[in-house]
């Protein structure tokens, strides 16, 4: 199908498109979600304000005790950024499997949390990072804890004229020893099922865990469960598999033609088990 008319605007900088944005203005990112919705009539902005150019929220900056993705910057550039892949592996193996090569270029993960699918990957491996948000708009800057973004089915903390400007990872033990399991949608690659563990182990055993879920329910969460019954063991496949029980309880599990209910409900187990196995 083809969009409704709107007016387009190329902006310079965050400040210039929250300017640009008025009433009925959309930033428009990568366009690998907001472009199809737009062709499907889902959407229909008057002015969508492009920040694919803003060059200040496209890098990779490592700091003293965290790592800032800027809110632009594209799902290729993460997957092949060494600094990542040292402090959070989990990003980087995440980013690598993304749709297909086009898609990476082009998506970008300001637009992918803003947009939050209920089965995109980056909720999950961020919840599992215990990132922070950072966030522009009008009045200034705010942060939003992760554990605080994610509202619901596509809803997000994020306020209308606010724009992602980066993502701060924290360089921590559990953030060092991270990965990302998804059974992929054949297609697309969306995951039908994701797990994004991260574990922090000292003395032989685990002091502190995060395990997210994607494409369970109607957003990504945590399993807390799985979280505290790790925690003060070692981390062995036989520990793994007892903690690990029912990874959707308390959640409404999706069912759709590619997965039932019952079967997602498996799936889920089963990718938790081997995100947390990928780290012995
Ligand atoms: C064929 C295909 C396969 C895909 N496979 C996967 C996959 O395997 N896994 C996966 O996770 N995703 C997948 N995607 C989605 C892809 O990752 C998108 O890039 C992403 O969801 C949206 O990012 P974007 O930069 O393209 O945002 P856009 O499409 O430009 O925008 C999406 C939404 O976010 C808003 N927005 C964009 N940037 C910002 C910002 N910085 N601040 C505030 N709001 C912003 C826009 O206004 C819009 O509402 C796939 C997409 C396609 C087309």
């Amino acid at each position: 199908m083809i969009p409704t008319s709107f007016e387009y605007k190329n902006a310079g900088s965050v400040a210039d498109a929250i300017g640009m944005l008025g009433d009925d203005g959309q930033i428009l990112g990568g366009g690998q979600s907001l472009i199809p919705a737009l062709k499907l009539r889902l959407n229909s902005p008057g002015v969508l304000v492009d920040i694919s150019k803003v060059d200040a929220i496209k890098g990779i900056s490592d700091n003293e005790k965290s790592i800032t993705v800027g809110g632009g910057a594209t799902h290729a550039s993460i997957a092949s950024n060494a600094d990542l892949d040292s402090a959070a592996p989990m990003l980087v193996q995440a980013a690598r499997e993304i749709g297909d090569i086009q898609v990476r270029n082009r998506g970008t993960i300001g637009g992918s949390i803003a947009h939050a699918d209920p089965a995109a990957d980056w909720p999950a491996v961020l919840l599992a990072s215990d990132a922070n948000v950072m966030i522009q708009n009008k009045d200034g800057k705010r942060t939003v804890d992760i554990d605080q973004f994610f509202k619901g089915f596509y809803e997000t903390a994020l306020e209308e004229g606010e724009v992602i400007t980066g993502i701060s990872i924290p360089k921590s033990g559990f953030n060092k020893n991270s990965a990302y399991a998804k059974f992929k949608q054949p297609a697309s690659r969306f995951a039908i099922v994701g797990c994004a563990a991260a574990v922090d182990i000292d003395g032989g055993v685990v002091k502190e865990a995060r395990v997210a879920m994607t494409g369970v329910s109607e957003c990504a969460y945590r399993v807390t469960a799985v979280e505290k019954a790790l925690v003060g063991k070692a981390l062995t496949a036989e520990n793994i598999e007892a903690a690990v029980g029912d990874v959707t309880e308390g959640r409404d599990v999706m069912s759709d033609h590619y997965a039932s209910e019952k079967y997602r409900t498996h799936l889920a187990s089963v990718y938790a088990k081997r995100a947390l196995k990928k780290l012995l």
